[in-house]
Order: C-alpha cells, then sequence, then structure tokens
C-alpha cells in the first residue's frame, strides 16, 4: 500500500481535516537513520506532524522547518516539510529506546523531553523566513503541534500522530490526522468531535486494523459530513547533491580547505538528513579553493 495523504471539509466548513498513512516513509527514514524504537517513533510522529501541518498551512513553493528540543535522550529533531507531500528529518541521537511508558506505549515523550521549545520557520520565498515558537507541552509530538497551531497560527486544532515499531525495529505502520476547527463550527459540533476524539483508538491500532486515511477520518466524523478534496502521494524525499556540499565548503577558508588536502587528502561530508556520503578528492578541494580566488 502506498502512502498518502487526504484533505477534506467537514460539516459544510466547520472543520478542515486531513489523514495520512507514512508508513514507508517512514521505514525509508528509520532505514536511513539505523534508529531504535524511541527514535523512530518520536522522528516519525515528526515528520507525519509536519507532513500535515505543511500541507494544511502552506501553499505552491513554501517550505517550513520544524526543529524540537525538549531536553531529552533523543536531542534535537529538525524536519524539513513543504506543500507538495515530501519531508525529510533527521534526530541528533537516533539509538533511543526506552520501557514502555503506563500506557504500554512507547515512551515519546520521555525520549523527547518537554524542558525545551519547537520552532517552526516559514519560508514564503519572499524576503525573511519568518519562525514561530513555543514551549514544548509533552514532548509526544502531537499535543505539541496543537499547541503550536493554536499558539502561533491562531488555528484551533487537534492533531493525533502515531508509530508502531516492530521487535526487530523495523516500522509496522505510520501515521496521522489533523483537524482545524474553522470559525463557523458550532460548539455543539466541537463538543460532538472532542467526545469522538476521546473515545478514538490510536492511529496505529487503525493502520494495523487496515483502515485507509480516508477511513481514519469517517471514523473521526460521520460519514455523510466528510468530503475529500484531495489526495497526495508522500514520501521521504532528501534534495542534497555534491553540488550542495561543494558550496557550503567553499564557505570556509582557503586555509581551512588547504588544511583537508594536506592533511586528510580529501574530505567526506554526509547528509544529516538522509546519511548519503559524498566525498572530495584533493582535486575537487582544489577546485574549490581556485573558484574562490
Ligand atoms: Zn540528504
Amino acid at each position: 500500500m502506498k502512502d498518502y495523504l487526504v484533505k477534506s471539509v467537514v460539516k459544510d466548513g466547520m472543520f478542515r481535516a486531513y489523514a495520512v498513512r507514512t508508513t514507508n516513509l517512514v521505514a525509508e527514514a528509520q532505514k536511513r537513520h539505523d534508529s531504535w524504537s524511541a527514535s523512530t517513533a518520536a522522528l516519525g510522529r515528526s515528520l507525519t506532524a509536519t507532513l500535515l501541518l505543511s500541507s494544511s498551512v502552506l501553499k505552491g513553493e513554501e517550505k517550513l522547518t520544524v526543529k524540537i528540543n525538549g531536553g531529552g535522550p533523543t536531542g534535537t529533531i529538525v524536519v524539513d516539510g513543504n506543500a507538495n507531500g515530501t519531508v525529510k528529518g533527521y534526530l541528533q541521537n537516533p539509538h533511543v529506546s526506552l520501557p514502555l511508558n503506563g500506557n504500554h506505549h512507547i515512551d515519546v515523550g520521555g525520549a523527547v523531553g518537554h524542558e525545551g521549545v519547537m520552532a517552526v520557520t516559514k519560508d514564503m520565498g519572499m524576503g525573511d523566513p519568518f519562525t514561530g515558537q513555543v514551549g514544548l507541552v509533552s514532548g509526544e509530538i502531537g499535543d505539541d503541534f496543537t499547541y503550536y497551531l493554536a499558539q502561533s497560527e491562531q488555528i484551533p486544532s487537534a492533531v493525533g500522530v502515531s508509530v508502531f515499531v516492530n521487535p526487530d525495529e523495523t516500522v509496522g505502520v505510520a501515521g496521522g490526522f489533523l483537524i482545524q476547527v474553522l470559525p463557523d463550527a458550532t460548539d455543539d459540533a466541537i463538543d460532538e468531535l472532542q467526545a469522538r476524539l476521546n473515545a478514538l483508538p490510536l492511529v496505529s491500532e487503525m493502520l494495523r486494523d487496515g483502515k485507509t486515511p480516508e477511513q481514519i477520518l469517517t471514523e473521526i466524523f460521520s460519514i455523510d459530513d466528510v468530503k475529500f478534496l484531495d489526495k497526495m502521494n508522500v514520501s521521504f524525499k532528501c534534495d542534497c547533491s555534491k553540488e550542495r556540499f561543494a558550496k557550503s565548503l567553499a564557505t570556509l577558508s582557503k586555509k581551512e580547505i588547504q588544511e583537508m588536502i594536506d592533511q586528510d587528502h580529501g574530505a567526506e561530508a554526509v547528509c544529516h538528513f538522509c546519511g548519503n556520503k559524498y566525498q572530495f578528492s584533493e582535486k575537487d578541494l582544489q577546485e574549490i579553493i581556485d573558484y574562490q580566488k
């Protein structure tokens, strides 16, 4: 089954609702970062929530970067998203696994920590990017994105994201939903939504039962109330290249690059986001120095 995201409006415009399956995407991230269960769940939830956020608030070529630092063992999590359904992301420590929490779930809050902030930098393609920052609520990621949307974007929302990791560290399922409350929503409709969300199984349980993103939304709302608008494939995709790394090497001083030639006889650049490695020979480095002149 392919990963995809669906967009919908509910109850004639009272809510906007999105749901996504990210199983393959999070599996790709797990493989690339060789991550362990708590790190996989923390990064997978962040990738999923960033996809949902990006597809709900961005248009065209706009981009955003989410940085979460809760002071926990995973260290900082960084995810880049856009309106076209691709994300890339990494965390400082991919090798975190913790005992299950009191609910018998992966302890994402314990792994991420909640003594810190979540910052979202939006690049709208015109001048200076804008950063909105909020304190973390629980480090469980879904709550933190919900709080960010309410505080920074002034959009009352509900975000649910979930990752199931198999005992052998591979990813079983991953996905999530995002619901935005629009100004026309009545108090009764909001109360009903709240009650349904409280009774909702985990997204990962619904996905393991074979439910599709459309079915996740019709589990939350009555099927007659949901009008599906759009469906979009989603994937983990990095845009790094040797040329990009050459450009960042070119910002170093001539002396520093000369040292790489004399001492290391070359250089290796590793992309944090995807783990790809790029080799620079002595000749490549010399060309960068020559280019600087
Ligand atoms: Zn990369």
